[in-house]
């Protein structure tokens, strides 16, 4: 096959275009890191749900917590009523992941999706600060809803929205190539000027790590230098998680290597652990005023996904095995790709812990290679503003062997298109 006949490329012609996605095959089960089509071939699965799948495809420990469940008749839907499995997964994420942390947050449960808890973080900070625009990042990605997109910072994905929902005042994303400081002091300059017109935000909301935006990683010390720009001119801080936490980046929280404290928090994809929806808003308690009914809707109870979230923590948060091996892994895809970025000219690499990215300077190319993956039997995927990165999301629970294989996959497609 030609590179152009690479099946990536081709539509299932049934199909309506309903989503970008077009792997031209119809999957039917998955275990672990490998997820199976109706036609027998197995593929090894580098994509893992975009995050929502950190533990794997039918995780069995969280699969016979779930069953368990299910056999002993425990509640589906309960709307925001208190039950014994919300209860159980409260304890249990104070005690193996806040507390451990020092980390004091009010826990809400604001709907089962990432947008419906950027939504939220933007709602409350909005209400507390009686203040209404919002600062975002260039390239950052919050969400598809319409106070989620006015905050993401792609184009394409806001063409279809008409004028945005919130004001948002875009500053650039400094990743750690050129992480300079300087936007800060000249964003403070700005905002202290009365002569600039500029109110005074009610929020930033950041990705440590943008996922979607082409794996962009934030320095440390601009993280640190963020939360204090926040700090000194009454702005609150979000941090959204949605991709990066649970472990992603090896912590459980992304922004713990900065050390710092962000007023809201946003978790969703892989919190639930089994791929089922759920999602959470940390919020300082101080900053809980909320009235009842406020927030609220039918799905913000999903017991099954408590039941498999309660069982990841136990099984993977009760000490840092899981960190430590997210770490080695991440080094060992890191150092494929940067074999991969000295053989190649115009191809270079950026990552942390498990979110890695190869980066073609012809945005082509990484396209042509996840295309060349997939008929090799690797599912990997493409982000950044032209689709110029194969992102790399393994489970974080894939084994070293499973791991080799699908990097020498992605080395022979990227030597077969750089040739
Ligand atoms: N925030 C971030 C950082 C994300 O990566 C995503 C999803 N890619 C979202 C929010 C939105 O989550 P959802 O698709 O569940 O609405």
């Amino acid at each position: 096959t030609t590179l152009e006949d690479t099946s990536i490329f081709a539509t299932l012609e049934s199909e309506v275009r309903s989503y970008s996605r077009s792997w031209p095959t119809v999957f039917h089960s998955a275990s672990g890191s490998w997820i199976r089509a109706e036609d027998g071939r197995d593929y090894l699965d580098f994509f893992a749900g975009a995050g929502a799948l950190n533990y794997g495809h039918n995780n069995p420990v969280l699969k016979q917590a779930l069953v368990d469940y299910i056999v002993g008749d425990g509640i589906t839907h309960s709307l925001d009523m208190s039950t014994v499995a919300k209860r159980r997964f409260l304890e249990t994420f104070q005690r193996y992941i806040l507390e451990p942390r020092g980390l004091d947050y009010k826990v809400q449960f604001p709907g089962p999706t990432g947008a419906n808890t950027v939504e939220a973080a933007l709602k409350l900070a909005r209400k507390v600060t009686g203040r209404e625009s919002i600062i975002n990042f260039t390239n950052a990605f919050h969400g598809m809803t319409l106070g989620a997109l006015s905050v993401t910072g792609n184009s394409m994905k806001r063409a279809g929205a008409g004028v945005p929902l919130v004001h948002a005042t875009p500053m650039p994303f400094d990743n750690y190539f050129d992480g300079a400081t300087e936007d800060f002091h000249w964003f403070e300059r700005v905002l202290d000027d009365s002569g600039s017109g500029l109110n005074r935000p009610a929020a930033v909301i950041v990705e440590t790590v943008q996922g979607e935006g082409g794996v962009n990683v934030a320095r440390p010390e601009w993280v640190r230098a963020l939360a204090e720009l926040c700090r000194s001119r009454g702005i609150l801080l979000i941090v959204d998680d949605v991709q990066m936490g649970c472990g992603r980046t090896g912590p459980f929280f992304s922004f713990e290597i900065a050390g710092i404290t962000p007023d809201i928090v946003t978790l969703s994809k892989s919190i639930g652990g089994y791929g089922l929806p759920m999602a959470l808003t940390l919020l300082r308690p101080e900053l809980d005023v909320w009235a009842p009914g406020e927030h609220n809707g039918t799905f913000r109870g999903n017991n099954p996904a408590f039941v498999t979230a309660t069982a990841a923590i136990e099984q993977y948060w009760t000490d840092d095995t899981l960190e430590r091996s997210t770490a080695a892994k991440g080094k060992r895809i890191a150092q494929i790709f940067a074999n991969l970025s000295d053989q190649f000219p115009g191809v270079s690499t950026r990552g942390r812990g498990m979110v890695q990215g190869l980066v073609f300077d012809d945005p082509g190319r990484a396209v042509k290679v996840c295309g060349l993956a997939f008929d090799e039997g690797l599912l990997a995927e493409t982000s950044g503003p032209s689709d110029e990165v194969v992102k790399l999301l393994p489970p974080l629970t894939i084994t070293d062997a499973e791991l080799d294989h699908g990097l020498s996959i992605l080395a022979e497609a990227t030597a077969k298109v750089c040739a």
